[in-house]
C-alpha cells in the first residue's frame, strides 16, 4: 500500500468513527454490496473499519459479497473500491422475499420461520416434557450481560446421569444475525428424540454419546435483533456490552473475537474499534458468554465440538490465521469434514481456503489450539441464503445438516466404518477365482473397544467365500487395516445374474453398519458404443460442444469447448437418443472417460438420461459430487467441477433409475459470469448390460423352440419387428431382422450350430 493511501485510511477512519449512525440516533441500515476485484489493500481497507469477512460470499480474484452498514458503503466509496450494493437494505430485503413454509411436522417460529428467545424456551420445555428420558433439564451456565441465562442441555439415555459415554458440544447463535446456526441444532435435537428406539442410528446415537447443547452462546444479541426487526431481518452481531457506540448495532462485542487463542494477533482479523462488527474486546474472554463457554468446556471432556454459524456452505477449521494444523490432525479435519459434507458438498478448510480472508480470537482456535479438540465452525446456507433465509428454506437448511451432525457425533467415539473394497479384476465369469481387498478404518475418536470383527456375508450361492468372518484386532483411534482374500464364482451361475456381500465391521460398542456390495456375474454385452472416430453423428450438439483431438484413445475425443478455456454465462449440451430395449437388460451401465478442469463450485458438467413424463435426471457416478446450490450448481445434484487430474473411467449405474426407462442421454454444461477453465473431454462412450432375455426366444416363453420360428416367421413377413426387441429377433446381429435370422433360428433348433 502507498503511503498516502495508508496515512488516508486513517484520516477517514477517524471520521468514519465520528460520522456513526448512532450520533444521529438511527438504525444502521445494513447493505449488501459487492466489491469488485479487491485487491490486498482493499481487503485490508475493509477489515480496517471492522467489516467482518467471516460470512462472505464471492469469488476469488473477481468479486466479494459483503454485508455492511450504508456508512460504510460511503466510506469504501470515498476510499476508491469498486463497488456495486446489491441490497439497499437486507433487513427490509429478508422479509419481502420469505416465502411461507407449508411443511408443519417440524413446528416453526415467528421470526421467518425462526424462535424468538421466548419461543425457544417454550419449545424446549416442550421437547423436554414429551421426551424427559432422554433429554436433561436446563442446565444454567451463567447470565450474560444483561442478565439472561446462558443454558445447555444434553441429549443422552439417563440424561439426569453423567455416563461414561463419549461426549461432545453444539453451540449456536454467537452471532445474533445467524438463526440458522441456533434452528438446525433444535431441527437435530428433534430428529434424534422421534427416531429413538425406531432409527437405529439415532438410538445408538442417544444410547451410547452424550450430545451436549448450548442453542444461543448470545442471547441478548438475538433478543435485541427481534426487538427491532420483529419479523426477522435483525442484523446485529455482537454481544450487548455497552462499548460507547450508542444503542444500535454499533454497540458490543464480537463474541467469536474474543477467545483466547490468538486474541488481537493483529487489526484484520479483529478490530481493536469498540464501534466496529469485529471488536475484540478489552481482553481475551472478557465477555461473560465466551468465559461461559470456556468454563463449561473446561469442567468436561468433550472430545469434539461444533461452534455453529452461518452462512456459507462451509466446515471451516482451525486456523483462523490461514495457518493449517500439523498431521495427523490436519487429515483428520480433512477427512471427517468430508465425511460430514457427503451429503451437502460443504466445501471444509481453514478460513483462507474457504471464505478467503482471516480471522483471530475465534472459538474453533481456542477449542483446537487450546484444549486439543477437534472442531469446525460450520456456516449453514447459500449465499443466496444469507443470514435470514426465506422461511421456506428454513426446514431443508436444517436437513441439510443433519447427515454431518450425527456423523460428528459418531466419531467422538470408537466408529468403524467400511472405507473400501477393491476387486482384482472388473468382470468376472462363472468359475472364476476373484481377489478382493477390504479396507476398514476406525475413523473415530477413540481406540476400538477390543478387536475388530469384519463380517461377510454372501447375498447367495451364486459365490462361495472361504469365511464368514476375520478378526483383525484392535484398530487404534483413526487408524485403518486392509483385508485380502480369493472367492469363487460359482460354476453353476448364469451370466448376468447378480450377485454379492454384505460386509459388517465393529468391535463390542461401535455402531453396526451393514454395507452390501453387489456385482454382476459374466461380461455384459455392448449395446451401444462411440469412440468419436467417426464424428458426431450420433449426438445433436449446441453451443461449443464439439471434436477435440486431446482424446483418451484414438484421434478424437468430445469436449464443450475444444478450443482453449471455455466462456463464462454458459448453458450448453450434447444430446444422444438411445432407447433400444433396455429393459431386457440387468445390470445396465454407462461407461465413458472423462478428463476435466471445471471451476469449483460455480460452474458444473453433468449427465443426464431424460425418461418420458420425468424429464431429465441427473445421474451420480464414480466420480461426481453434488452440487453446491450456488451459480451454476443445483443444489445436492450429482455433477462435474474442480478437476480430474488426468483421464479418468467414469461408470453410471443405469439402476439408480429405479426401472424408469430413458430414452435419451445428455451432457450439459452450466458457467456463471466470472472464472472459467479448459472444460470438459469424454472419449469411449458405451452402453452395456447382461440380457434378461434369451435370443431366439421371439414369443418370450423361456423356451428357444419351433413356436418361435413361426413367431418370427409372422414378424419378418408383417415387417413388424420392435427395435428394443432386436437383441431377441436379430439373430445374426446386423442390426436387421430379416429372413436370414429365420434361418439362423431354425438352424438352432435343429442343432446344426
Ligand atoms: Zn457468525
Amino acid at each position: 500500500m502507498d503511503r498516502k493511501k495508508f496515512v488516508a485510511i486513517y484520516v477517514a477512519t477517524f471520521f468514519f468513527v465520528f460520522s456513526l449512525s448512532y450520533l444521529k440516533g438511527e438504525q444502521s441500515v445494513y447493505q449488501s454490496i459487492r466489491i469488485f476485484y479487491p485487491s490486498i489493500s482493499d481487503i485490508k481497507i475493509v477489515g480496517s473499519i471492522g467489516i467482518p469477512l467471516d460470512h462472505i460470499s464471492g469469488k476469488e480474484e473477481y468479486y466479494m459479497d459483503i454485508a455492511v452498514t450504508s456508512s460504510q458503503t460511503s466510506y469504501l466509496q470515498e476510499m476508491g473500491l469498486d463497488l456495486e450494493v446489491l441490497v439497499e437494505d437486507m433487513s427490509k430485503y429478508f422479509q419481502e422475499r420469505s416465502l411461507p413454509e407449508t411443511q408443519r411436522d417440524f413446528p416453526l417460529g415467528s421470526m421467518q420461520g425462526n424462535y424468538t428467545w421466548d419461543e425457544l424456551n417454550t419449545r424446549f420445555d416442550e421437547l423436554r416434557e414429551i421426551y424427559g428420558s432422554i433429554i436433561s433439564e436446563r442446565l444454567t451456565l451463567g447470565q450474560s450481560v444483561e442478565g439472561r441465562d446462558i443454558w445447555a442441555f444434553k441429549l443422552s439415555d439417563n440424561p439426569s446421569i453423567d455416563e461414561n459415554e463419549p461426549e461432545l458440544l453444539y453451540t449456536g447463535l454467537t452471532h445474533a444475525r445467524e438463526p440458522l446456526s441456533m434452528m438446525n441444532l433444535i431441527y437435530f435435537v428433534q430428529e434424534l428424540c422421534e427416531g429413538y428406539n425406531i432409527n437405529e442410528e439415532m438410538t445408538y446415537l442417544i444410547n451410547n454419546r452424550e450430545l451436549w447443547f448450548i442453542p444461543v452462546v448470545n442471547p441478548d444479541g438475538y433478543v435485541y435483533n427481534e426487538t427491532y426487526q420483529p419479523n426477522g431481518g435483525g442484523m446485529h452481531r455482537k454481544n450487548r456490552l455497552n462499548t460507547n457506540c450508542g444503542d444500535n448495532t454499533e454497540r458490543g462485542v464480537d463474541l467469536n473475537r474474543n477467545y483466547g487463542y490468538g486474541w488481537g494477533a493483529n487489526n484484520t482479523g479483529s478490530s481493536s474499534n469498540p464501534c466496529s462488527d469485529t471488536y475484540r474486546g478489552n481482553s481475551a474472554f472478557s465477555e461473560p458468554e465466551t468465559q461461559i463457554v470456556k468454563d463449561f468446556v473446561e469442567s468436561r471432556s468433550f472430545m469434539n465440538v461444533l461452534h455453529y454459524h452461518s452462512y456459507g456452505n462451509y466446515y471451516i477449521h482451525p486456523f483462523g490465521s490461514g495457518n493449517l494444523p500439523e498431521d495427523p490432525d490436519l487429515t483428520t479435519f480433512r477427512e471427517i469434514g468430508n465425511q460430514m459434507a457427503k451429503e451437502n458438498s460443504f466445501v471444509v478448510g481453514t478460513g483462507q481456503e474457504t471464505v478467503g480472508y482471516t480471522v483471530n480470537g475465534d472459538a474453533v482456535d481456542w477449542t483446537y489450539g487450546n484444549q486439543g479438540l477437534i472442531t469446525f465452525t460450520p456456516e449453514v446456507g447459500t449465499s443466496n441464503d444469507s443470514f435470514w433465509p426465506s422461511e421456506n428454506r428454513v426446514i431443508p437448511l436444517c436437513d441439510n445438516q443433519v447427515h454431518a451432525n450425527s456423523v460428528f457425533a459418531f466419531i467422538s467415539g470408537n466408529d468403524i466404518i467400511l472405507d473400501g473394497v477393491e476387486f482384482s479384476e472388473r468382470f468376472f465369469e462363472p468359475g472364476d477365482t476373484v481377489n478382493v481387498s477390504i479396507q476398514i478404518q476406525n475413523r473415530g475418536l477413540l481406540d476400538s473397544d477390543g478387536g475388530v470383527t469384519v463380517k461377510i456375508e454372501q447375498l447367495n450361492s451364486l459365490i462361495i467365500l472361504p469365511f464368514d468372518s476375520i478378526s483383525v484386532g484392535t484398530l487404534e483411534s483413526r487408524a485403518s487395516d486392509m483385508i485380502s482374500f480369493n472367492f469363487f464364482i460359482s460354476n453353476t451361475s448364469d451370466t448376468g445374474s447378480k450377485s454379492g456381500f454384505i460386509i459388517s465391521a465393529y468391535d463390542q460398542s461401535s455402531f453396526m453398519r451393514y454395507d452390501t456390495v453387489s456385482f454382476f456375474i459374466g461380461y455384459p454385452e455392448l449395446l451401444f458404443f462411440d469412440d468419436f472416430e467417426e464424428g458426431l453423428d450420433n449426438w445433436q450438439f449446441e453451443g461449443d460442444w464439439g471434436l477435440s483431438n486431446f482424446s483418451y484413445s484414438g484421434n478424437w475425443a468430445i469436449g464443450n469447448s475444444p478450443n482453449g478455456n471455455y466462456d463464462n454465462n454458459q448453458n450448453t449440451q450434447i444430446v444422444l437418443e438411445f432407447d433400444s430395449g433396455f429393459m431386457f437388460f440387468d445390470g445396465l451401465n454407462i461407461s465413458y472417460k472423462a478428463n476435466w478442469e471445471i471451476e469449483l463450485y460455480d460452474d458444473f458438467v453433468q449427465f443426464q438420461a431424460y425418461v418420458p413424463n420425468e424429464g431429465w435426471i441427473s445421474l451420480h457416478g464414480k466420480h461426481t459430487t453434488l452440487g453446491s446450490g450456488q451459480q451454476g450448481q443445483p443444489w445436492k445434484s450429482p455433477g462435474y467441477h474442480g478437476s480430474s487430474d488426468g483421464w479418468v473411467e467414469e461408470i453410471i449405474l443405469m439402476e439408480q433409475l429405479n426401472n424408469l426407462i430413458p430414452t435419451k442421454f445428455r451432457f450439459v454444461f452450466v458457467s456463471d459470469t466470472y472464472g472459467n477453465a479448459d472444460g470438459f473431454f469424454v472419449d469411449d462412450f458405451g452402453i452395456s448390460g447382461h440380457p434378461n432375455l434369451i435370443p431366439g426366444d421371439v414369443n418370450m416363453d423361456t423356451f428357444v423352440n419351433i413356436f418361435d420360428i413361426i413367431n418370427l416367421a409372422d414378424i419378418i413377413q408383417s415387417n413388424s419387428y420392435e427395435q428394443n426387441l432386436i437383441y431377441v429377433q436379430d439373430l445374426d446381429r446386423n442390426g436387421i431382422v430379416n429372413i436370414f435370422d429365420l434361418i439362423n433360428l431354425i438352424n438352432q433348433i435343429m442343432g446344426y450350430q
